[in-house]
């Protein structure tokens, strides 16, 4: 049987069985491929880098999008950046009275994750809360005179073109076309192997928002142990959302979910002492 073989972190390999070749294309801009796995369903990876599994899309992508959009309480336009396998785009649709826009630089991506692992997007490319606009997000949001109340940067690693949607010039942008109070949430990688990008991501947000951490998930098909999503805002008072009033808003809002409960949400953001000390280390 021929292996799938993620070389992402120097030193460390994920190895998938490939059952079956779905689909595999060199767009102009990455090396796509879509297989089956035994355990993880259909898995989709973008230059060598998993990118979405069938099996445990539905933690990476409620996480990503339910604690911004709950902790905030009254969001109505959310950008995503980056995106393309239509996750976060299907769990944000589950949210009443939202307009989303979606900044992906590879349609391609778009396009045959709909085809061939339609129950990720579930839809929600066709529903018409959705603009779908393939761009550069780079490019995009330094341009954009649009304001929203939650960015997710839902980008590749920083390397090829995911590498510009990790700088200070890209978050300054993203802050510029943030409504009062909004919220920027990063694909942030698994410290316990991207120590560097965590701190790199920590300083540049730092520099700009003055309420930054960030919150834990662990992706099974992420290898390295639990991955942290980047959190940056100027209103603290998101973060210290009760526990009543976030159970409230999610009873309210009436979302079906697997993995998100607001006690994860809230255990989410402890951030175990090592991954703390990863934050303060001097260079
Ligand atoms: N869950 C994945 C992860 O953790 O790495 C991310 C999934 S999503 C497929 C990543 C998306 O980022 C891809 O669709 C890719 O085309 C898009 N992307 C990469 N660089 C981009 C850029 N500069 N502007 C907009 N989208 C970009």
């Amino acid at each position: 049987m021929e292996l799938f073989d993620e070389t992402l972190h120097s030193g460390v390999n994920l190895a998938l069985d490939v059952e079956e070749v779905i689909y595999r294309e060199k767009t102009d801009l990455q090396d796509l491929m879509i297989f089956r796995n035994s355990q993880f369903g259909l898995v989709m990876s973008l230059d060598g880098a998993v990118q979405t599994t069938e099996k445990d899309e539905f933690i990476y992508h409620e996480m990503f999008v339910h604690v911004p959009l709950l902790a905030h309480g009254n969001v109505s336009r959310v950008l995503v950046i980056g995106g393309g396998d239509g996750g976060a785009a299907r769990q944000l649709m589950k949210h009443r009275d939202i307009a989303v826009t979606l900044v992906d630089i590879d349609r391609s991506v778009i396009e045959l994750s709909r085809k061939y692992m339609p129950t990720v997007s579930g839809g929600a490319f066709d529903d018409p809360r959705l603009d779908l606009v393939i761009a550069d997000g780079c490019k995009f949001v330094a341009e954009t005179d649009e304001r929203w109340d939650v960015i997710i940067i839902d980008s590749t690693d920083p390397h090829g073109p995911g590498e510009v949607l990790y700088t200070l010039d890209f978050y300054r942008d993203c802050k510029s076309c943030l409504a009062d109070g909004g919220i920027i949430i990063t694909q942030n990688g698994v410290p316990f192997v991207q120590e560097s990008e965590l701190k790199t991501s920590y300083d540049r947000l730092g520099s700009l928002f003055s309420d930054v951490t960030f919150y834990l998930a662990a992706i099974p098909s992420y290898v390295g142990g639990v991955m942290a999503y980047g959190w940056a805002c100027d209103r603290a008072a998101h973060r210290k959302v009760s526990l009543a009033i976030l159970a409230e808003r999610y009873m309210a809002a009436g979302i079906p979910t697997d993995y998100y409960t607001p006690e994860v949400h809230q255990a989410a953001f402890a951030l175990p002492l090592h991954i703390q000390k990863m934050l303060t280390r001097k260079d």
